[in-house]
């Protein structure tokens, strides 16, 4: 910038360099001096008029006579030489302008990296207005070269008559003005077209400021722009280094993950190369196997054809083990009497001896026996004869007698073939007769609950059902079982399964058909639960046994004065062959057998106990008058005398099979009622049914 155009201050000094001063002499030799010094004094007035020089403001203002004040020194000295020194030593302008130049041009040197353009500008008007008179001698140092040196020759001072002399000095004096005043001329023309120069340049420069300016607010801008874009990218750059780090950590974890997969990855291929060799080895032993196979298959379709002749040679067994089962059954006889004595409980007397024995069967001890023998002692004919009373001893047979200390289980495996005889189509009914006390209750369902092996034959009966009929299962049968259980007081039926309101109740039911025409009977109003195990089962007895507490009343343990009949509908299907079977088995209670005392008189707590006891008796009777007519053939069946017969008519008789527990006390105080349960039961005993025909569909 400073260079382009623009002269240094320094380099003005050039112009203004010094001169070398003319001497005397030399103005002397020029012109007349008198002539010189009128035309001095003109030219002097014209150039102070048209004088343009830049001189200082003090200069410039001042008027013709300040400009004669200003020669006043000059007039001075045509008066005495030591004017003339003045006006030498009073000369400054060339040295004057060249030493200030220069300390401007130092000066502005100095500032000059600071300032540019227009200060250069400033910096040359500083200089054109510092061309004024200053202290000369003062100001310079010495030996600096620009010093002015006014070499001139100090004349001596003249004489006041020395006109002439002091004519020449005034005209050497102004000889010397007029060559100042054209070389200052010439300086003023030189500075003024270094002053348009420097003006051109200052426009230049101000344009170029002008511009640059406006760079300057564009860069200013950019800058502003490229400052917020470097704060948006800084931020940038730390989000990208944390993201860097964060993958950098990521980095680091996937190398150690790949390393362990690497590592996982050669024990897999390990793994793998073991498993292609045993896979190779399979293979070798699969197509060996696959050969095997294609034999098997061959045996395996032999042994299906063997299978299905076997299958149907074992459903012909199945059919004649059926048939041969029944014949055995029948052949035991399709009613058979089974006798129960009840062990002696604590706090009751021990009988006699003698009072009861069981004598051993035909083939020895180990025989089971089917004999029993009651000593009765004739107490009326003692107390008549005044001799020791005469026992009457009674004999009974029956088909298995159980005496007292006989367990459950081995009840149970005795009718257990009965059992199997249901589920082969069969109906089945299993009564308990006897007095109240001697054991029925305790026979059907068992003793106290809790202890397997005081169970009684129906949850036996159960289990063993469900199990038979899961290995029947193997050889294409299905079954089916649905229960219900009922009770017969006073001759009316009562649902011992009810639950909600009816509970307790018992709600009136009645004996119907099942539908017109059919064969089937049920009890309206009760329910008929779907069972499948044992479970199920037991919560059904537990039931009944709660709706019978409920029943109970104080005078009368219900439970004896009436039969309980638990039914179980069973229905097998072999799919396969089309075939169906179904029978029911009916495992009941009995009422007490008990007569009621003719002595006893009769108030209305005996009176009703005489009607309960005429309607068990009622249908005791009725149930041994069926046995009968079904054992005698006879035409008419009377079903219909008793509810408990008529519930139970297709149990009875054709193809049924009864088998009937006679339960005796072992007290000698119950040996009346055990000799009238005794000889019921071997009237039954007596009976035989035609042959047994299976329900098969
Ligand atoms: P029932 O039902 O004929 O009226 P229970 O079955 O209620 O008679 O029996 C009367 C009592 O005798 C009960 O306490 C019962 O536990 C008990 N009892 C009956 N038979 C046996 C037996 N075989 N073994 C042990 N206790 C028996
Ligand atoms: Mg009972």
């Amino acid at each position: 910038m400073r260079g382009r155009g623009f002269r240094a201050p320094g380099t003005l000094s050039a112009d203004f360099a010094p001169r070398p001063v003319r001497t005397t002499e030399d103005m002397q030799s020029q012109r007349p001096p008198l002539l010189e010094v009128k035309r001095n004094l003109d030219l002097k007035t014209a150039l102070v008029k048209s004088s343009r020089l830049p001189l200082s403001g003090s200069r410039l203002k001042r008027g013709p006579d300040q400009m004669e004040d200003a020669l006043e020194p000059a007039k001075k000295r045509t008066r005495g030489m030591g004017a003339v020194t003045k006006v030498d030593t009073s000369h400054p302008r060339g040295p004057l302008l060249s030493t200030v130049s220069q300390t401007q041009g130092h000066t502005a040197a100095q500032k000059g990296p600071k300032k540019t353009g227009p200060r250069g500008c400033s910096a040359v008007g500083t200089v054109l207005r510092n061309q004024k008179p200053a202290p000369a001698a003062p100001a310079q140092k010495p030996g600096t070269s620009a010093a002015p040196v006014v070499v001139g020759k100090k004349p001596g001072k003249r004489p006041a008559w020395d006109l002439k002399g002091q004519l020449c000095d005034l005209n050497e004096e102004l000889k010397r003005y007029r060559e100042k005043t054209q070389t200052l001329d010439r300086e003023n023309q030189g500075l003024r077209e270094q002053l348009r120069e420097v003006q051109g340049q200052a426009t230049t420069l101000g344009t170029e400021r002008d511009t640059l300016k406006g760079e300057l607010a564009s860069v200013r801008t950019q800058a502003e722009q490229g400052q917020q874009k470097l704060g948006t990218l800084s931020a940038r750059v730390l989000e990208l280094e944390e993201c860097l780090g964060t993958k950098e950590s990521l980095l680091q974890e996937l190398q150690e993950e790949r390393l362990q997969l690497q590592e996982e990855r050669s024990t897999l291929s390990t793994q793998l190369e073991e498993l292609e060799r045993r896979f190779q080895a399979s293979e070798a032993a699969l197509s060996s196997s696959q050969a095997e196979v294609v034999c098997l298959r061959e045996k395996t379709a032999a042994q299906v054809t063997l299978l299905a002749e076997q299958g149907d040679r074992l459903h012909g067994l199945e059919m004649e083990r059926r048939r041969l089962h029944n014949q055995l059954q029948e052949l035991k006889g399709n009613i058979r009497v089974f006798c129960r004595v009840r062990p002696v409980l604590a706090g009751e007397l021990t009988p006699s001896p003698g009072f009861l024995v069981f004598p051993p069967g035909p083939a020895g001890p180990s025989d089971p026996p089917t004999r029993l023998s009651l000593s009765r002692s004739d107490d009326r004919r003692s107390t008549l004869t005044g001799a020791p009373a005469p026992t009457t001893r009674h004999d009974f047979s029956f088909d298995r007698v159980f005496p007292p200390g006989s367990k459950q289980e081995e009840v149970f495996e005795e009718i257990s073939m009965l059992v199997q005889s249901a589920l082969d189509g069969y109906p089945v009914c299993i009564f308990a007769y006897g007095q109240t006390g001697s054991g029925k209750t305790f026979t059907m369902e068992g003793g106290p609950r809790g202890d397997p092996q005081l169970e009684g034959l129906i949850p036996r009966a159960m289990r063993h059902l469900f199990s038979v009929a899961q290995e029947m299962s193997g050889q294409g049968w299905t079954y089916s079982f649905v229960a219900s259980y009922v009770e017969i007081y006073n001759e009316t039926v009562r649902d011992l399964l009810a639950t909600g309101t009816r509970k307790g109740q018992g709600g009136e039911c009645e004996i119907r058909r099942a539908g017109p025409g059919s064969e089937e009977l049920t009890v309206t109003n009760a329910r008929y639960v779907p069972v499948s195990c044992e479970r199920e089962v037991e919560a059904l007895l537990h039931l009944a046994h709660q709706n019978r507490a409920v029943a109970r009343t104080a005078q009368n343990e219900r439970s004896s004065r009436s039969h309980s009949v638990f039914q179980l509908q069973i229905s097998g299907e072999h799919a396969a062959r089309g075939l169906q079977c179904g029978a029911p088995l009916n495992l009941v209670d009995l009422a007490g057998s008990e007569r009621l005392d003719p002595g006893l008189a009769l108030g209305p707590g005996e009176r009703d106990r005489l009607r309960e006891t005429q309607a068990i008796n009622s249908s005791l009777s009725t149930l041994g008058l069926v046995i009968m007519a079904l054992s005698n053939k006879e035409s008419h069946v009377p079903y219909r005398n008793s509810k408990l017969t008529y519930l139970l008519q297709n149990s009875l008789g054709g193809s049924a099979k009864m088998l009937m527990f006679v339960n005796i006390s072992p007290l000698e105080e119950n040996v009346s009622e055990s000799l009238n349960s005794l000889r019921f039961a071997s009237k039954v005993n007596q009976c035989v049914i035609g042959t047994a025909q299976a329900n098969k569909k």
